[in-house]
Order: structure tokens, then sequence, then C-alpha cells
């Protein structure tokens, strides 16, 4: 087990560098432009194929860091440098870990790669669990695969929404229902390789922030994969499917499902993403108050602005161990007894949306126009309450953890 530090070392230090440097002359220059467009910023991503920060290696390393402090540090880099450009260039990572979380060696070796592309002909991929009807409620999921015995094929047919890259990726991973006696543990993951007939997108959104990230519907129609996308395989499904059942005719017992799993391992790494983009405003208001005169003195001479900046400061130290705690809990195979993981990414959201709040507030009337990027971090802010389960959820989940009661 690899020793508890808050220090990162070395590697660590020379990493998040790197990541800063990219963050900070390549996302920045480009956040408004790309906020503006509301369209994916290929060349950016490209650029940071380029350099191997957009890459199946990178993601690995960080993956297995054995501090777990890896995933956490580079996400607040990177949503430091830009919220919309940053989720366009992790948003892959998602789907990657939906195929890590339940997927065999061989699927893993297979559609990871086929995720990210190369530096010459790079590629998006998308997580697909939410619905229309089941956002908050993943049990109330529609799209239904079914197998097709005599051509060892899965059918699926429904509509997924909120997908990022969905519609524009190269690989999607489609969360559907096997077995609808068993609500959400009669899911399954499928994957749904290029250029399969039947997928198509739907709507695609405009949105409130992270603009540059493209979210979009996913319709299946008669979508046909062969067995072998299913994430874990038939084998695995049906041991699964019958522990359920068993487990459903003794009265309930709980067990994850697929969808599950992925969001409990991505949750401390929204939590820092949402530490990142609340850093980045906390300073531009610190060098705000420090430069702007009224009253013939600095803003930052009055406690009351002087104050918020404590108070943001303090919040987003919080909230960073908070996510390092859960990181190395989960690099180190420490069960989230009280639901660690679901906290950090609660007290980080709600920290980098009060934190935005505070830093247009310090800015005035500045902080309240597009001259500033304060306004847009703001904006890019308020989805760390929403995506990943929402606040709310999140403290169902903490309470249900801490009392064993199923809180409603
Ligand atoms: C920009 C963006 C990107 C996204 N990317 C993806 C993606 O890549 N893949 C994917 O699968 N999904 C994605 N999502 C979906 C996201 O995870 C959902 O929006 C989220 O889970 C909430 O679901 P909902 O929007 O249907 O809200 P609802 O579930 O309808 O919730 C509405 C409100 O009711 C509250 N509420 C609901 N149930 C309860 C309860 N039991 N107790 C208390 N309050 C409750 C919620 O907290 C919320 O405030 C994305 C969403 C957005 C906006």
């Amino acid at each position: 087990m690899a020793e508890f530090s808050f220090e990162l070392n070395d590697d660590q230090k020379g990493v998040r560098d790197w990541i800063h440097g990219f963050a900070a002359d390549v996302m920045r220059p480009a956040a408004a432009e790309w906020d503006e467009r509301e369209e994916t910023p290929w060349p950016i991503i490209q650029e940071a194929a380029k350099i191997g920060l957009y890459s199946l290696d990178f993601y690995a390393q960080q993956f297995f860091d054995p501090t777990g402090l890896g995933i956490p540090m580079a996400m607040e880099e990177l949503f430091w440098g830009d919220a919309g450009i940053a989720l366009s260039i992790v948003g892959t990572g998602l789907a990657a870990v939906g195929v890590l979380a339940n997927g065999t060696d061989e699927q893993i070796g297979t559609w990871i790669p086929q995720m990210y592309g190369d530096a010459d002909d790079v590629k998006v991929a998308a997580f697909c669990s939410s619905e229309p009807d089941a956002g908050s409620d993943v049990a109330a999921m529609r799209t239904r695969a079914v197998y097709d015995q005599a051509k060892d094929e899965w059918v699926l047919n429904g509509t997924k929404t909120w997908a990022t890259n969905g519609g524009i990726a190269n690989v999607h991973v489609v969360v559907a229902v096997v077995d609808p006696e068993l609500g959400s543990k009669g899911h399954a993951s499928f994957i749904i390789p290029p250029n399969t007939p039947g997928l198509s997108q739907g709507q695609k959104f405009k949105k409130h922030g992270i603009r540059a990230s493209h979210t979009a519907e996913v319709v299946l129609e008669d979508v046909r994969v062969p067995g072998h996308c299913l994430l874990g395989g038939k084998e695995k499904l049906d041991e699964r499917l019958a522990r359920a059942r068993e487990r459903s005719a003794k009265g309930g017992e709980r067990v994850k499902n697929a969808a599950m799993a992925t969001f409990e391992a991505s949750r401390p790494a929204v939590g820092a993403q949402a530490v990142g983009v609340a850093r980045a405003a906390y300073e531009v208001a610190l060098d705000y108050a420090t430069t702007r005169e009224q009253f013939g003195r600095p803003i930052i001479d009055n406690q009351g602005v002087a104050f918020q900046l404590a108070d943001m400061r303090t919040r987003i130290d919080a909230a960073r161990l908070l996510v390092y705690r859960a990181s190395w809990m989960a690099a180190n195979n420490k069960p989230f007894t009280s639901a660690e993981g679901s906290m950090s990414k609660l007290f980080a959201g709600e920290t980098a949306k009060k934190v935005t709040a505070q830093a247009i507030q310090i800015l005035g009337g500045n902080g309240f126009t597009r001259e500033y990027p304060v306004e847009r971090m703001h904006r890019d802010a308020a989805i760390f309450t929403i995506f990943e389960g929402t606040s709310e959820i999140q403290r169902l989940v903490i309470a249900r953890t801490l009392s064993g009661v199923h809180v409603r």
C-alpha cells in the first residue's frame, strides 16, 4: 500500500507543471472563443494528442498511480485551464472507465485505443446512461438490449440523452436493460463500435455552461452488435443475473449495477474538476482585489472583500483534501464506508458554484461581463452540482450510507 502524503512527489509535480503549461498556453487563450462557438474544439484535442496529453497511455498512467492523486491532479489543472475545453479532452475517459470497470482484458485492449484514435486522427468516446425519463432515477431506464441467440448478436433500442460526445464519438458505451424484472440490477453495458447502423445523434443541446463540450441525444434503432460487445461477456452476465434473481426472490439484498460502478469510480475525479474551476476564479478575484482601487485604496483592504477571499481559499483547499482522500481510498481499495467519494463530489461541486459567484461579486461590473473570465467560470461551475449525480443525489447516497436507512 502506498504511504499517504499530501505532497505530490517529483514525478507528479513534473506532470502537473506540464499540464499547467498546456492549460495556460493553449487552453486559456482559446477558452472564450470555443465557449462562444459552442463546438467541440477538435484542434485543441489534437494539440493535446500531439504532446501525449490526450492518449490512452497518459490516462492509464494517471489511473494506475498508486497514490491515487494522478487523476485528480490532472483534472484540476485541465479544468483550471477551461472547463468546456477540458471536458472535451477528458469526456472520453468516462467511457474508458466504463470499459475498465466492467470489460474483459480483451475488450479493454480492443476498444479503449479506438476511443482515443491517434495524434493524426483523434477520436472521442461517449458513455450513455441517462435517458429522458431516467436521470437520477437510473432504475427507470427503458433502452432495451435483447439477445438474438441464433446470430450471437444483441439488438438495442431506445433513446439516450445528455451524452457527452454523443453521436460524434467513435465508440459509444451504452447501458441498457437486459432483464426488466430486476430494475437497475438488470442493466448491462455494451460497446457500440464505430459506424454501427441504427445509432444516430438526436438533438444537440445549447447549454448554459461548458459550451465547448458536445452534449446530445443518442438514438438507437435496431442497433445490432456482436455478442462480444457485451462488457464482461455473456457468462458473467448470466451469473450476475442469476444471483440478482435469487436475491430478489429472498427479498432484495442490494447489489451494485454496471452504471453505478462507473459513477462510483469517477466521482472524486469530477470533484477535482470542480476544484480546478473554483481555483481559477479565486485567482482572478485575488488578483483583481489587490489591483482595483476604490476610496483611494485596493478593495482587498476592506475586510468585506478580504474575508470573502479567505473563505473562498479555505473552501477550495477543503474540497481538494476531500477529493485527495477519496482518490487515495479508491486507489488503495479502501471501501467507501461513509460515501467519501460522494462527499468529495458534493462539497467540491458546491464550492465551485459558490466561489465563482463570489468572484463575480469581487469583480463588480467587470465580473458580470464577458471581458473577464469569471462569468464563464460561474456558468461552467453550475454543471458540477448536476452531472455524475446531482448534489441532492450525493446527499441521498451519503445519508443512506451513514444511517443504513433507505432515506428518500
Ligand atoms: C452537460 C451534461 C453532460 C452530461 N453528460 C452525461 C454523459 O456523458 N452520460 C450520461 O449518461 N449522462 C450525462 N449527463 C446526465 C446527468 O448525469 C443527469 O443530468 C443527472 O444525473 C440528473 O438527471 P436529470 O437531468 O434527469 O435530473 P432529474 O433526475 O430529473 O432531477 C431534477 C431535480 O430533482 C432532484 N431530485 C431527483 N430525485 C431526487 C430525490 N430522490 N431526492 C431529492 N432530489 C431529487 C435532482 O437533484 C434535481 O435537482 C450529463 C448532463 C449534462 C447537463
